[in-house]
């Protein structure tokens, strides 16, 4: 089983975020009591299980005092224990990272660490409106490779007017600072952020798809051509670097997730169970023993368009026959992956469908047509 905790605090909220969180710092030592609150209560009942994994989110778990986060996972460890080899990743952000902060971080056992560096160009920072600057992002990426073997930078791709030069740079300055692991993600205005408003209003302009094609393209190539496997959508690793906890969620392992807004995903045989706590921090710090607001148990069939969709997030990708298995006309499925194949978004590989790296940046859509749940093909083979 793997862990998520929600750590909904930061300095400001960046322009293009939709995530929970708030900005209101004076509310943590109330949010983390109902924390260890949720957190006793919940794993009382899951007593002797082992995590592979606990993954520090947000927000911006670096911004809170390491001592929440101590007391934090000695709640967590009076009812379950870890395996050898776990994994413990906190998201955090430069303009936190001192000396002294991953320092506390390594003491407490975090053993990777991922960075929300999004870019090592001032401009592009300054454009983004994040709170760090690049010659920070160049410092803490060096001190955190000196105390941690497991780091990872996100950037993003497709900010407002990025050449292809610019973001080649960019790359350039991930691979070369040593981490293991770089996450690309596409800019994207999402509903209800400040830059989905501006968009609407013509006060900026992003990159269109043909454009956005030829970033991603560029990432697959120059991060490929310096030892990266491209192993999902998003993420590319030194072997063995992968992400324990996100490979775990595409992988459809359980999980459990604590704080607002978390999710959690429990299999128990054939029975699979999604839920999600409330997003609200006034709800969930009022009644923190409560604080699911949804728990929804999946149906065979949901199970398998979900297994297709993850699976096609991912370069290990999902067996043919058990495609074929899915769908009850098997030629049907098979003139989809055909045409799918000629028009370069999937391969066949040992038994496999692939998406190609083409397909990757349209993998949500390539799934789309061979979800049996969506198609015309409905129905599953009993
Ligand atoms: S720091 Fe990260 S989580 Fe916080 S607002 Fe910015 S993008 Fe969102």
């Amino acid at each position: 089983m793997h862990c998520y905790v929600h750590i909904p605090f930061c300095r400001k909220r960046c322009g293009y975020c939709d995530f929970f969180l708030v900005t209101k710092e004076d509310l943590q030592e109330r949010f983390f009591s109902a924390l260890y609150e949720e957190t006793a209560e919940r794993l009382a009942a899951l007593r002797g299980s082992t995590f592979h994994s606990i993954h520090f989110g947000g927000g911006t778990p670096s911004l809170v005092s390491v001592s929440y986060l101590e007391r934090w996972l000695e709640t967590v460890f009076r009812y379950v224990s870890l395996s050898d080899d776990a994994e413990i990743t906190i998201e955090a952000n430069p303009e936190d990272l001192t000396i002294d902060k991953l320092r506390d971080l390594a003491s407490l056992g975090v053993n990777r660490l991922s960075i929300g560096v999004q870019s090592f160009l001032p401009e592009k920072l300054l454009a983004l409106g994040r709170c760090h600057t690049a010659p920070d992002a160049f410092r803490v990426t060096g001190e955190a490779m000196n105390l941690f073997d497991n780091v990872s930078v996100d950037l993003i791709c497709g900010a407002e007017g990025e050449s292809l030069g610019e973001w080649q740079r960019d790359l350039d300055c991930a691979a070369s600072s040593g981490v293991p692991h770089v996450s690309v993600y596409m800019l994207t205005p999402e509903k209800n952020t400040l830059l989905f408003r501006r968009l609407k209003k013509g006060q900026v302009t992003l990159p269109g798809e043909a454009v956005q094609a030829a970033l991603y393209d560029a990432a697959c190539a120059m991060l490929g051509d310096r030892g990266f496997e491209h192993y999902e959508v998003s993420n590319f690793s030194k072997p063995g670097f992968f992400s324990r906890y996100n490979l775990g969620c595409w992988q459809r392992e359980s999980y459990l997730g604590f704080g607002p807004s978390a999710h959690s995903f429990l299999v128990s045989g054939t029975d699979e169970v999604r839920s999600a706590n409330v997003s609200s921090l006034i709800r969930y710090m009022a009644s923190p023993g409560k604080a699911q607001a949804s728990r929804e148990v999946l149906s065979p069939e949901e199970q398998i368009d979900e297994k297709i969709f993850l699976s096609l997030r991912l370069s290990s990708g999902l067996e043919l026959d058990d495609l074929l298995h899915y769908h009850k006309n098997s030629s049907e499925v098979l003139a989809i992956v055909e045409r799918l194949k000629e028009q370069g978004l999937l391969e066949i590989l040992d038994g496999a469908i692939k998406v190609s790296r083409k397909g990757f940046l349209f993998a949500d859509k390539v799934a789309e047509e061979l979800l049996p749940g969506l198609s015309a093909m409905s129905g599953v083979k009993k």
